[in-house]
């Protein structure tokens, strides 16, 4: 049974990141709220301090959660990568699959710990610079291929951010039963300067449309998928060959479409990114189900997860990073995300 226990805590991963109060919160008197403990503990504080209102008035007003690893507006775009992600680049050239997720609300910095900005690059970068480095430094042995793809999965439907001119992609088994993206672009390159402009350009084709809540809400997962294939230069033509592969996902925002009061359209979208995540959580508890019960895993529920099909479980490794904004005035927002990626529930 410990082994069993074991096995699963090394499975899954789960982060948080805090990032520093901004110039908007500070002009509508926002209050810093949440306060890292140590290296895996934060405290969020209710902002409402009201002794007319008798429920919350008796109420701790602080709560504790635990992760993996904690990070503060002070952590640097290399801390968050370095305890997140570089520990999975040697899994990936050896074979095994891995996933890498920005969870959390608009605005609370998911794509700016996934994709950065030019001057300080985020995950991406960093991830793809060192599995360049690894796979040089083991490469008199083996013939490595690195390819990436960028794409959006935006109302149950796949585009190319690399391409998007060429309309939706259907996702296909192939004769493994691995899943394949039908027609998607692969991009291979070592240059990271390539890279980051390649990555910015398919970022600002990512579907961003108005929204009650925020003008620039990102209502799409974009995923990054790096593709490692292999053969032993010895018995390259018995060999099979074999691939590891990581996905690099910025998630959509995680606020309810009724917080947003969505209407119509933006209601359907709402729906699905709602059907994406929840897919998606499911997935996630029944990895950290540390209780041992086989968990039936239903990936066919949603696009996002009958792509990680062959990256979630298994041998694979799953990480998930957490953001939250630490200011009163995403109190609620904050607290949703908190109790989502609390690992103390299971304990
Ligand atoms: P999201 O992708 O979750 O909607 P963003 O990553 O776009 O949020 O972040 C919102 C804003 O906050 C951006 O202007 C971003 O540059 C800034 N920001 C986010 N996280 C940090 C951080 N850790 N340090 C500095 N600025 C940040
Ligand atoms: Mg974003």
């Amino acid at each position: 049974v410990k082994e069993n226990v074991d096995t699963k805590e090394h499975q899954l991963t789960v982060a948080l990141r805090v990032r520093p109060i901004n110039e908007a919160e500070l002009a509508d008197e926002a209050k810093i709220i949440v306060h890292r403990i140590d290296q895996k503990m934060v405290v969020l504080m209710d902002p409402v301090n009201d002794p007319n209102n008798i429920l919350r008035a008796n109420r701790s007003r602080e709560k504790m959660y635990m992760f993996d690893v904690a990070f503060d507006s002070k952590a640097t775009q290399e801390d968050v990568y370095i305890s997140t992600t570089k520990e999975l680049i040697d899994g990936v050239i050896a074979g095994y699959n891995a996933t890498v997720f920005a969870y959390g609300a608009t605005g609370a910095g998911k794509t700016y710990t996934m994709l950065g900005t030019d001057s300080d690059p985020g995950i991406y970068v960093r991830t793809l610079n060192d599995l360049f480095k690894g796979i040089e430094a083991s490469s008199d042995r083996k013939i490595y291929q690195v390819s990436m793809s960028y794409l959006e999965i935006y109302n149950e439907m796949i585009r190319d951010l690399l391409n998007p001119t060429i309309g939706f992609l259907d996702l296909r088994e192939d004769a493994k039963g691995g899943i394949q993206i039908a027609g998607i672009t692969e991009f291979s390159t070592s240059n990271a300067d390539e890279i980051m402009l390649l990555l910015l350009k398919g970022n600002r084709e990512r579907t961003q449309e108005p929204t009650g809540a925020n003008s620039a809400s990102s209502r799409s997962h974009a995923v990054l998928q790096v593709t490692v294939r292999q053969r032993s230069r010895v018995h390259a033509i018995h060999d099979e060959l074999h691939f590891g592969r990581l996905f690099l996902i910025d998630l959509a925002g995680s606020e309810r479409a009724a917080q947003t009061q969505n209407r119509g359209k933006r209601m359907m979208e709402g729906a699905h990114i709602n059907r994406s995540l929840l897919a998606l959580g499911n997935c996630i508890n029944a990895l950290s189900d540390r209780g041992g019960r086989a968990n039936y895993i239903n990936y066919r529920d949603s696009k996002l997860t009958r792509l990680l099909k062959d990256s979630l479980g298994g041998n694979s490794r799953t990480v998930m990073i957490a953001h939250i904004s630490p200011a009163s005035t995403s109190f609620e927002e904050s607290r949703n995300t908190l109790t989502y990626a609390d690992r103390a529930k299971h304990v």
